[in-house]
């Protein structure tokens, strides 16, 4: 028995015909609406119908169902034409820049996108927490249906988590903030031509953005990694340089169990623009891991291959337990690692902190040391060493920036080292530093070679002559050398 009496049942004075359309019509559209956007509708539908809901969900859905499907065909026609222009030619144009569909909205394009969870695509909002399908939680007078404004409101604020990246909602997630459906639809509706259009943009923006941010390509992987919960939040950005940019960001939960996420993170985004990095091929044409990929390359993956070789390298140090900073996870151009600082504040440079004469000599035996640990157990010269690439924190020296970092059997790793221990020795020298070896012994020290020129233009000559013999030896045995010889293991300087 229903608990508030039998239905008035007054009779509607109209036609079969008329409720039979419209209720049908009304059916329909729910159905195709439910198909094509289940969580927004999720709200709209059910008996707890507040007038002010539908109009204007279904009207804005309808909208943009329509064009989404006349950006398809559009898409399609293109596709044809485009086949039909380049027929079996070796060389083909193509339409790509002219389609309405752009990655964003379909996902489609392998280059884009290789995050494997696809449970955590931004641009599908997740299901809003679930009203149970009758449509109300609770009891007696503390009944909450899913049409309750405020919990409506509550989770439309929540959605705007979903809209893309690039599109500000300001801190309205944050805060309690209660959004009618009006307005969340007006704001979706927005989120979503922003979207598009900068997608469509996307090429232009790509070139002119780099300098200040990073491109849209770029935001999505980041977004990915909030979005799949592996980064808590991203705070802002640390360092803006030529090849990088550094942000930090609070680590989340991992997915494995065996893989812990630190606290607190440095993403290393290498830049995406070309002409930064041209000068910068010796580093990496050169160096035998990379030299066989190397030709087979785009220029966007190479630089993929920078943020790979960074990723290499630190590993690398990570296991001689060189003070560097822990890979967590590297994605395309994007290498997340273990951030050197504390509470968003990164450790200082060397250059920039002042040390008591006390520590300054600590931290010249101990780059000492790393620079010989560098060299013999990980096999690497950093090539970038000096002041600015190593960071002071818990009382010790960090290495960082090692990208550029090449075998010492590198066609030009001794000259790299040679000009490694010149920023080294000069710094420490000026620093203070008494016991501090010259460049030219230091060189000796950390390689143990035993270059015994007395000048500069005679030990690079030397170090020249010696990269020469190892490129001979490259040419006549078809491979390098394993190491420069020594003469017996040079003495390990310390405190
Ligand atoms: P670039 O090639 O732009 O010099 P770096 O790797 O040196 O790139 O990073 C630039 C700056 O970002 C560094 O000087 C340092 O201040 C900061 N930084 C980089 N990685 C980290 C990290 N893991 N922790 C803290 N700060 C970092
Ligand atoms: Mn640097």
């Amino acid at each position: 028995q229903c608990p508030w009496g039998a239905p008035n049942t007054t009779s509607i004075s109209c036609s079969l015909a008329d409720v039979m359309s419209e209720q049908l019509a009304k059916e329909l559209q729910l159905e195709e609406e439910n198909a094509a956007f289940p969580e927004v509708v999720a709200v709209a539908e059910g008996p707890f119908i507040t007038g002010e809901n539908i109009d204007t969900s279904s009207d804005l859905m309808l909208a943009q169902m329509l064009q989404m499907e006349f950006d398809r065909e559009y898409d399609a026609q293109l596709r044809r034409e485009e086949k039909k222009i380049n027929g079996d030619s070796k060389v083909s144009i193509s339409f790509e820049n002219y389609r309405k569909v752009h990655p964003y909205d379909s996902d489609s394009s392998e280059d884009e996108v290789d995050w494997q969870d696809t449970r955590h695509d931004p641009y599908r909002a997740d299901k809003p927490t679930t009203t149970p399908r009758r449509g109300f939680i609770g009891k007696g007078k503390d009944i909450t249906t899913k049409h309750d404004e405020v919990v409506c409101g509550r989770k439309n604020t929540a959605r705007m988590e979903n809209f893309a990246p690039e599109f500000q909602v300001g801190d309205g997630i944050g805060m309690d903030l209660k959004l009618s459906n009006q307005v969340f639809n007006a704001l979706k509706q927005h989120a979503y031509s922003e979207e598009r259009r900068s997608a469509r943009l996307h090429e232009k923006k790509e070139h002119s953005t780099a300098e200040k941010a990073v491109d849209p390509k770029t935001r999505l992987l980041l977004y990915k990694m909030v979005n799949a919960g592996m980064l808590e939040t991203i705070t802002g950005c640390i360092s803006t340089g030529k090849e990088s940019v550094v942000f930090h960001a609070y680590g989340g939960k991992s997915a494995t169990e065996d893989k812990v996420i630190p606290p607190e993170c440095a993403i290393k985004v290498f830049k995406t623009t070309l002409n930064e990095f041209k000068n910068r091929d010796k580093y990496i044409k050169d160096d035998y891991r990379f030299k066989d990929r190397f030709s087979k390359l785009n220029p966007r993956k190479i630089i993929r291959m920078w943020a790979e070789k960074e990723m290499h390298n630190l590993t690398r140090m990570q296991n001689a337990g060189i003070p560097c900073p822990q890979v967590v996870i590297l994605k395309k151009h994007v290498l997340v690692m273990s951030f050197i600082g504390k509470d968003q504040i990164p450790a200082p440079k060397l250059k920039d902190v002042t040390l008591s004469s006390e520590d300054m000599k600590k931290a010249y035996y101990q780059t000492l040391n790393m620079m010989q640990q560098l060299y013999r157990e990980c096999n690497l010269v950093h090539a970038d060493l000096s002041e600015y690439n190593m960071l002071w924190h818990d009382g010790k020296v960090w290495l960082i920036d090692v990208s550029q970092s090449v075998e010492p059997t590198h066609p030009h790793g001794l000259e790299f080292l040679f000009r490694d221990c010149r920023n080294v020795a000069q710094f420490f020298q000026k620093g203070g530093v008494a016991e501090a070896l010259n460049e030219r012994e230091l060189f000796n020290a950390v390689s143990g070679l035993n270059i015994t020129a007395d000048n500069e233009v005679d030990f690079q000559a030397e170090i020249e002559a010696l990269e020469k013999m190892n490129e001979d030896h490259v040419q006549n045995h078809g491979k390098k050398l394993s190491m420069f010889s020594s003469d017996g293991d040079p003495p390990i300087y310390d405190e």
